[in-house]
């Protein structure tokens, strides 16, 4: 039996699904910068979501998914795919951390 990976934020709720967005950002001299960013539906954290509380719904009603019961489903995961994005980066964070360069701290 395979384990399920646990989620990044919490650290212990299932991950019931992942979707992968190219991200891409300027660095400090403007330049664009390519990365992937991760969007997971956690069975903990994103329970009471409206978007994703029905794509948890779902996994807790069903063990795994199957064609009778795939049109629940799709509705659900169809929403959040056209609605998830990639975090913001967090504002705060960034300028402790351009502080912190600045006094020499890292
Ligand atoms: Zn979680």
């Amino acid at each position: 039996m395979s384990v399920a990976p646990a989620c990044p934020r919490c650290r212990a709720g299932e991950v019931l699904a992942v979707l992968r967005l190219p991200h891409t950002w300027a660095n400090a001299s403007g330049g664009p910068v390519r990365g992937m960013s991760e969007i997971v539906v956690c069975a903990r954290c994103d329970a009471g979501d409206p978007l994703t509380g029905p794509i948890v719904a779902y996994f807790a009603a069903h063990d795994q998914v199957r064609p009778e019961s795939l049109d629940q489903l799709a509705r659900p995961l169809r929403r959040w795919l056209d609605r998830a994005r990639p975090p913001e980066p967090d504002e705060q964070a960034l300028e402790a951390e351009i502080e912190a360069w600045y006094r020499g701290d890292l």
